[in-house]
């Protein structure tokens, strides 16, 4: 079989078929083809990463707060998400099960002032937001 050069060339810089395909305007098997002609190996997509990878591969520290900004995709309302396999998935309710090592309850918010923070440190869910209310209204007076 001939091979592309272009092809190849993806191959050895570890694309997969599927993003060969789409960057070269071939078909998949082509690519796979090809693959199989140099005796390259297949190459797992970054769909088959799963939630847990790709909230840490979207989850950016800060430099001060301990804060985690999210640099990955957003769902309407603008909640940070992870898309798997057609099913979105909450950043914040990811950390807070990695956190807490159990689903939460209600929304999973940020508890800091940083917008859009997924810090596992930083998010709550239900209860835990009314307890922290309790707690600050009993320090504070109910002032809010
Ligand atoms: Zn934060």
């Amino acid at each position: 079989m001939r091979t592309r050069a272009d092809v190849v060339a993806l191959i050895r810089d570890g694309k997969s078929d599927r993003a060969i395909a789409r960057e070269l305007g071939i078909a998949r098997r082509e690519a796979a083809a090809t693959r199989r002609a140099v005796g390259a190996p297949p190459v797992k997509t970054v769909y088959t990463l799963t939630v847990e990878q790709m909230w840490h591969t979207y989850a950016r520290p800060t430099y001060t707060g301990g804060h985690m900004d999210w640099t990955g995709p957003t769902n309407h309302a603008g909640t940070p998400i992870v898309k798997r396999r057609q099913v979105s998935h909450s950043a914040r309710g990811i950390a807070f099960r990695r956190r807490y090592g159990r689903d939460p309850v209600g929304y999973v918010r940020a508890t800091c002032d940083r917008p859009g923070c997924v810090a596992e440190e930083h998010v709550a869910d239900a209860p835990m937001r009314a307890e922290l209310n309790a707690q600050y209204n009993a320090i504070f007076g109910g002032a809010r």
